[in-house]
């Protein structure tokens, strides 16, 4: 999995392209995987699944299972959440990314969802990881905010060796000195640049996390494809939707209109066309 020397703006020539249905992760073309943080109810999950379909989006996001610092706070609809997931898909025809916490649900959310996403905080879970790795779905792999990129490669190295290549990386921002000054996390952009020079995996970035500031949303989305990320993973919440009424992240997540405007400037601004001009 792991390989030197590859300048980032070389191309994505020996990038692993992951398919989802009729998404490509790891092509020309970023994708945008967008949704909620969580799937709170069917009605907020449909219009969501609408709204970022319209804007532009490849793919769903929505947790149904919900890793909270707190065990007080909304965890999440479980079962009931992936089956209002696979609805939105059917409505939408988007494919669906969902987190997985506990081993014994990965059958169920094989089932029901497209992606396995792996969350920051069960990067190094490893009978987690090696569970999705005999799945045979792809993975989304969120780094740890205290992994350093050999370890979170070594964490996909734990899908991969149960026979599953399809491991798409995700960065969420690391934890550094200025938590919760400006920001919630510290996006670690280097790190996308060097992915792509060591690892034949794709690499997206989730600017919700990296930021928890809807307003530093969208200029990161530009960074992050500036920087070589292969896609996006963004939280949106509904165009009339208070943010403190959002059962999670409602202060990270960005309107669908918002969304449509990134999606239509991305759209002139491809990683190509950027890391042209670099080399
Ligand atoms: C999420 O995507 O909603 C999430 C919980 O992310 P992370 O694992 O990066 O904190
Ligand atoms: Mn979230």
């Amino acid at each position: 999995m792991v390989r030197t020397g590859q300048p980032a703006w070389e191309g994505n020539l020996l990038t692993r392209v992951v398919t989802v249905g009729d998404v490509a992760v790891g092509g020309p073309d970023p994708v945008v995987i967008a949704g909620p943080c969580a799937v709170e109810s069917r009605a907020q999950t449909l219009e969501l699944a609408h709204a970022v379909k319209a804007a532009g989006a490849t793919m769903l996001r929505g947790g149904a299972f919900k890793p909270r610092t707190s065990p007080y706070d909304f965890q999440g609809l479980g079962r009931a959440g992936l089956e209002i997931l696979a609805e939105a898909r059917a409505a939408t025809g988007l494919p669906v990314v969902t987190e997985v916490l506990d081993p014994r649900d990965v059958a169920m959310v094989a089932e029901l969802a497209d992606v396995f996403q792996i969350g920051a905080r069960n990067m190094q879970n490893y009978p987690l990881l090696r569970e999705v790795g005999r799945a045979g779905k792809p993975v989304l792999l969120k780094r740890h905010w205290a992994a350093t990129l050999l370890e979170w490669l070594c964490a996909a190295e734990y899908v991969a060796v149960e026979g599953n290549l399809d491991v798409i990386l995700c960065e969420r921002g690391i934890r550094t000195f200025t938590h919760t000054d400006y920001n919630r996390n510290t996006l670690d952009l280097n790190v996308v640049p060097a992915v792509r020079e060591m690892s034949f995996l794709p690499v997206v970035v989730d600017p919700s996390h990296a930021t928890g500031v809807a307003s530093l949303v969208p200029p990161v989305c530009f960074a992050s494809v500036a920087a070589g990320a292969h896609g996006l993973l963004v939280e949106v919440l509904g165009e009339r939707t208070r943010p403190e009424d959002a059962l999670s992240d409602g202060h990270q997540s960005i309107r669908p209109s918002v969304l449509a405007d990134v999606i239509a400037r991305l759209r002139t601004f491809t990683p190509g066309a950027v890391a042209g001009t670099l080399a």
